[in-house]
């Protein structure tokens, strides 16, 4: 996966900095300052490839059904300790 949009699922967060710097929106092209308030896109989990995003395009996006979170695309099976619990 080499692509932003190429991945699975997104893991999303928060994000705001004081840094002067300025991004580009994944979403729409636009440039996001980082100062604003916005939504950090980890695709697939993955830190080296996050992206930042205008909260508002990611909440467009998921509207319409993209950017999948990882419970909607692998719903979790039996917690870890139900499975070592489990009897043979
Ligand atoms: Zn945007």
């Amino acid at each position: 996966m080499t692509d932003f949009r190429d991945a699975r699922w997104y893991a999303m967060r928060p994000a705001r900095s004081t840094k002067p710097a300025t991004y580009r929106c994944p979403l729409c092209g636009r440039l996001l300052p980082a100062l604003i308030e916005h939504t950090l896109v980890l695709p697939e989990g993955d830190v080296s490839l996050r992206r930042h995003a205008h909260t508002a395009c990611v909440v467009k996006a998921r509207r319409a059904g993209r950017l999948a979170l990882r419970e909607e695309i692998e719903p979790r099976g039996p917690s870890l300790l139900a499975r070592l619990l489990r009897r043979g």
